[in-house]
């Protein structure tokens, strides 16, 4: 099964191109269980999953984010939009959002 995590940047977001509000955003360098990550927070704030799959509450304490990661965003339909994502310390602290490279291509 392919994992991810959710990921909720501070502030609003919108399409570079279209300008459409992005509200949903996966990403594929965390941990990849279904933590949901909140920026400036060190640690997941949640789980998004049924409580049996759920792993231990000390495992996700102890997961921290990279020191930068790309997270994506499908709620344009009409762009792939990706933000590129900084922490520091372990805290996400900064989210650039960007048309993905996969749009550029098409
Ligand atoms: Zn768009």
């Amino acid at each position: 099964m392919s994992m991810f995590d959710w990921y909720r940047p501070s502030g609003t977001h919108v399409c570079p191109v279209c300008r459409t509000s992005l509200l949903e955003w996966q990403g594929k360098d965390g941990a990849c269980a279904l933590y949901i990550w909140q920026q400036g927070i060190a640690v997941p704030i949640g789980q998004d999953c049924d409580e049996d799959c759920r792993g231990s509450a000390e495992v996700m304490a102890a997961t921290r984010l990279p020191v930068s990661f790309t997270i994506y965003s499908d709620d344009c339909g009409r762009h792939f939009v990706a933000a590129s994502c900084r922490s520091v310390e372990g805290i996400w602290t900064e989210t650039h959002v960007e048309l993905s490279v996969y749009d550029l291509k098409s």
